[in-house]
């Protein structure tokens, strides 16, 4: 019966039941994309399977998980055997037909379980016996039964029953477990027998490598279909997790997948795909989606923090999910708090989706040859820990002087541990209290709407580049937050040219030479551009180019842009930069042009210099301690649609009591008042 759903006629041993295909492997790297098929449908790895332990992906609809492209989803024998049992799955004829599942099941053995949930449980060398948590009844275990539950649940791919111990334990006793699981895999790979559906195999061995590599060993003497890395993510460090992650496949065969049981976050799984993993399952998407938790393409965000109260936007600026497109943070914060069900499911629903988005991106890079670029890029991103609105922690002086680097006229401060630069000729040190990565992020990448520019509907044809100005690159955090998001997104319709601009690349150096404080440097972009003055992504949609030399000469220079970082030392180091006549002199450049320039700053004086050279000025996002920052609009950017808050009537009458009414530089000059007083931005607003 079971063969017939399966839409497969009778096999005979010695078949290749996942037809398995190994497309690329990324140079420099373990990391690999194949594609395999299953009596459901092809899968694609790298790939990640949502856990639907009770047939049920926790508060997700089917169709949700179809649309986010979900291949595989995990099923758990130990927990589908007490509820609703093999008699229902025979009934049905399979889970597939169950739960209305179109694609892949994969089940779980129910090894993991048996020994890691509480309750009494009985080991002897046949089988594992254990209390139902149902009904109290005592269940028995054994290889064999495993596989005939999970041939009655009609999995694609079934997993041996395997004994997990702890990550704590001696060596003797995970060597005791070790050679059990050796011998029910055996006796799995018997039970099996002719049936259509694929048997993985499990390495075990604890922490010890020298058990893991012999269980590698045994285990791959077996005719299994696929081959996985169990009993990790129960204790050991992350670094002993990745050197046996790194171990193990290395000792399984390339022509079949390999598949890293119940791991794990984000930054796990392209670590774990670095050293050449193709599947992966967790909870972890779902579990945290109910505490507030949501992976994205900055970092994690935890919506619990009240810095989010009331924050527009979406959580991931540069996803495509169904709860991106439709909520703000401020909704989902809410939902949150008021324990409304609907929160989890749509957090849960983000989750997933940022989870299988990675992966298709991690696949689209290993096929394309831009592996190692893109893994260098994502990995202090994908897991970095949400501080946002979190004040700085407290350093001691003596700490600091310690802490100092020193070139030309610029150091590193270091805080947090995180790296800043400090011009040591007018004391300014740049992102004194914010996250230089985080504050890029959040002002310019993520306010500048910068993915969905990117990604956006296509007008030209071919399109023309998206161009972007970084007007002070000092330690490059803008440039590289900028790469970064461009580089996450699966599907770019436009290019983007990146323009850095700076007169003394010194920061950019010592930055260089201290890495570990600037993890963002972490890519073959900033070498690049010191060396050759360039670097382009090997799929030739970003480039970034060096302008070096003043701003005032360079600018003329530049194709101008769409949208402006200006992120330039303040008006007490860099004071040229922030006058009435370099505002002019860019109204001037861009008179015919649409660009919108994000600063961080919101001094009055400075505000005034842009109203008075023409530009609009609309209220930027809170930053660390500042309640703003500023967004200079060119007059047709100012007619467009861009969604940003204009200064009123508010801002003009605090102005007009202000001590910083004159614009810097203006001198003698008297103009600049009417021309604030009468900015079309403020007509018709008020008397
Ligand atoms: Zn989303």
């Amino acid at each position: 019966m079971l063969r017939r759903l399966l839409g497969i006629g009778v096999t005979s041993l010695g078949m290749q039941r996942l037809d398995f295909t190994l497309e690329a492997t990324a140079p420099g790297s373990r990391a690999r994309a194949a594609r395999f098929r299953t009596p459901h449908n092809e899968v694609l790895t790298p790939t990640f399977m949502p856990v639907g332990t009770h047939a049920a992906v926790r508060a997700q609809r089917r169709e949700d998980l179809l649309e986010s492209g979900a291949q595989v989803l995990l099923a758990n024998t130990y927990h589908l055997l007490l509820r609703p049992g093999t008699e229902i799955f025979q009934k049905f004829g399979g889970i597939h037909r169950f739960m209305n599942w179109p694609r892949s099941v994969l089940t779980d053995s129910g090894g993991f379980q048996i020994f890691s949930l509480p309750g009494r449980r009985t080991l002897c060398e046949d089988h594992a016996e254990f209390k139902s948590y149902t009904d109290q009844t005592l269940v028995r275990l054994s290889p064999e039964r495993s596989i005939v539950t999970q041939k009655s649940i009609g999995a694609d791919i079934m997993m041996v029953l395997d004994q997990c111990v702890p990550s704590t334990v001696e060596h003797s006793v995970a060597r005791d477990a070790m050679e059990r699981t050796h011998r029910w895999a055996r006796r799995s790979l018997d039970a099996r027998g002719e049936s259509p559906q694929a048997l993985f195999g499990i390495v075990q061995g604890a922490r010890f490598m020298d058990l893991r590599t012999e269980s590698a060993r045994t285990i791959t003497q077996m005719p299994f279909d696929g081959f996985a890395i169990g009993g990790l993510a129960v204790g050991e460090s992350t670094a002993e997790r990745e050197d046996c992650t790194a171990t193990v496949s290395e000792l399984l065969p390339a022509d079949k997948p390999r598949y890293l049981m119940g791991v794990g976050t984000t930054r796990d799984l392209l670590e774990a795909v670095h050293r050449g993993v193709d599947m992966f399952d967790c909870i972890l998407p779902t579990a945290l989606a109910r505490q507030g938790v949501a992976f994205t393409s900055i970092g994690r965000r935890d919506l619990r923090r009240a810095a989010y109260r009331g924050m527009e936007g979406p959580i991931d600026p540069a996803c495509e999910c169904h709860t991106c497109k439709t909520y703000s943070i401020a909704y989902l914060l809410h939902l949150h708090r008021v324990q409304e069900p609907q929160g989890w499911q749509l957090l849960g629903a983000h989750n997933i989706h940022f989870y299988l988005q990675l992966m298709r991106t991690m696949r689209r890079n290993i096929l394309e040859g831009t592996w190692l670029e893109f893994y260098h890029a994502q990995r202090d991103v994908l897991d970095a820990r949400d501080s946002y609105g979190k004040p700085p922690r407290h350093v001691t002086r003596a700490q600091l002087r310690l802490s100092k680097m020193k070139r030309g006229r610029y150091e590193i401060v270091v805080r947090d541990a995180i790296g800043r630069i400090r011009d040591c000729v007018s004391g300014e040190t740049m992102h004194s209290v914010n996250d230089p990565a985080q504050e890029a992020r959040s002002l310019y990448v993520e306010q500048s709407r910068l993915a969905e520019r990117l990604s956006g509907p296509g007008i030209d044809s071919p399109p023309a580049p998206l161009i972007i100005w970084d007007v002070g690159l000092g330690a490059a955090a803008n440039a590289m937050a900028a790469i970064a998001a461009a580089q996450l997104l699966s599907s770019r319709v436009k290019p983007l040219l990146l323009v850095s601009f700076e007169n003394d690349l010194d920061s950019l150096e010592l930055a260089l030479h201290h890495v570990r404080w600037f993890q963002h440097l972490r890519h073959p972009g900033p070498r690049s551009l010191l060396d050759r003055g360039s670097w382009t992504s090997k799929d030739g949609l970003i480039e970034w180019r060096l302008m070096q030399g003043d701003f005032a000469v360079c600018k003329t220079r530049a194709p101008a842009p769409d949208l402006v970082f200006f992120d330039p030392f303040s008006f007490k180091t860099d004071a040229e930069l922030w006058t009435l006549q370099a505002f002019r002199e860019l109204a001037a450049l861009w008179v015919d042009e649409s660009v919108e320039l994000f600063t961080y700053t919101y001094s009055t004086s400075v505000r005034a210099a842009m109203l008075a050279a023409g530009f609009h000025v609309a209220r930027g996002r809170a930053t660390g301690p500042k309640a703003e920052t500023t967004i200079g609009l060119t007059s047709r950017a100012a007619a467009a649609d861009h969604g940003h808050e204009l200064l009123g009537a508010e801002w003009l009458t605090k102005w007009r009591r202000s001590d910083a009414q004159m614009p810097l530089g203006a001198g003698s000059e008297t103009d600049w008042r009417a021309a604030i007083e009468g900015h079309p931005q403020f007509a018709g607003r008020f008397g």
